[in-house]
């Protein structure tokens, strides 16, 4: 058999536009849908076959390489094997999101939507998100970070091992839906009437219904408990990332799928040092006679103290730079600076000898101000060092 043309397949012409290539799959979805064609082999084959050619012509990239060398182009040609080779009715499903605009107003929200998963047919019911924030220091957030966390959640219970039954005597096929975990439902929708599968409300999707409650849990499968979680960050993350391990969060009530960890970051802020993106500021302040005759001093950086050298003149306002001193991008071997802005500090207090020498100075031609041009401005300076 073999492979009909994709613009002929959703009926349209070969220069049809992006929202004419979509307007044509959402018709035929909606015609050749397996719940509105119930044990129709060759509407699921159209179904199928119109969610392929959809596939491939709704990105820009697909469709370029299938207008020139057609179904060998998108790797669609070899054996010809019927349609829908790579395409599974789940992968189908998700493609949903796009056409229907997502979320609201998609007559087909029961088969993808509500956070359920599939395991053979039937929905398992999956656990709730579980949210934690973690602090970090500028140290951790340059390292990378290995947290242990102790977290309050929903365990699976374990005296039923998450059934939510006393005994395995005491489990049988749902009532409601034969097993099945779904119940068909009649529904009016701005398509017309549709046939939906919704999620049996008896045994909430998982086929079975229990008799005898475990005493433990009183039949949720799941408990109030503590765990441990190690939590591995990498280095470079920011304020307000959100991090997240599948399957970390809560369990499901009668053996589903947990729910995932999501991990807020927040950052401590730093004693001295400042992060601006990748790179990390420090504020320094030389006295007037290490800034004219120079001088060796100690910063603080992420990694310890390191010795920077003050050169005879220095101006205040100079900006040095410790290159690689900065923080990571996270998944990257890219590293920012640290920037040193050079403050020459006034003092505050002078006592009467102090006073008399200053005053001498003043008079001195190398105490009056004159800037040269290569004196940049402020604005100049941070140009150059932050874009
Ligand atoms: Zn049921
Ligand atoms: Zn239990």
């Amino acid at each position: 058999m073999s492979k009909r043309d994709y613009y002929d397949v959703l009926g349209v012409a070969k220069g049809a536009s992006a929202e004419e290539i979509k307007k044509a799959y959402r018709k035929l979805a909606i015609k050749y849908h397996p719940d509105k064609n119930p044990d129709d082999k060759s509407a699921e084959e159209k179904f199928k076959e119109a969610a392929e050619a959809y596939e491939v012509l709704s990105s820009p990239e697909k469709k370029q390489r299938y207008d020139q060398f057609g179904h060998a182009g998108v790797g669609g040609a070899a054996g010809g094997g019927g349609y829908g080779g790579g395409m599974n009715m789940e992968d189908i499903f998700s493609q949903f999101g796009d056409i229907f605009g997502g979320g609201g107003g998609s007559p087909f929200d029961s088969f993808f939507g509500g956070g359920g998963q599939s395991r053979g047919g039937r929905r398992v019911a999956k656990g709730s998100n579980l949210r934690i924030k973690v602090k970090l220091t500028l140290e951790e957030i340059a390292n990378g970070a290995e947290k242990k966390i102790k977290v309050n959640k929903q365990v699976t219970c374990k005296t039923c091992d998450g059934s939510g039954a006393k005994d395995k005597g005491s489990v049988s096929t749902c009532s409601t839906c034969g097993g099945a975990g779904s119940v068909r439902r009649v529904t009016n929708t701005i398509l017309g009437q549709m046939q939906t599968t919704a999620t049996c409300p008896t045994c909430h999707g998982s086929g079975q219904q229990i008799t005898a409650k475990c005493g433990t849990c009183h039949g949720d499968g799941t408990v109030r408990g503590e765990e441990t979680i190690t939590i591995n960050i990498p280095a470079g993350v920011s304020e307000g990332m959100q991090l997240s391990m599948a399957g970390k969060g809560n369990a499901a009530p009668n053996g589903g799928v947990p729910g995932d960890l999501i991990i807020l970051i927040e950052e401590t802020p730093h004693e001295t040092l400042k992060r601006e993106g990748n790179n990390v500021v420090y504020d320094l302040h030389v006295s007037i006679p290490d800034a004219a005759l120079g001088a060796s001093v100690e910063v603080p950086t992420i990694d310890g103290k390191a010795k920077i050298k003050i050169e005879p003149g220095t101006q205040s306002g100079k900006l040095l730079r410790l290159k690689g001193k900065g923080i990571p991008e996270v998944n990257s071997y890219h590293r920012g600076d640290q920037i040193i802005h050079v403050n020459i500090w006034t003092p505050k207090a002078l006592n009467s000898e102090e006073r008399a020498l200053l005053e001498k100075l003043r008079e001195s031609p190398n105490f009056k101000p004159q800037p040269g041009k290569n004196d940049k401005s402020f604005f100049d300076k941070m140009k150059e060092y932050f874009e």
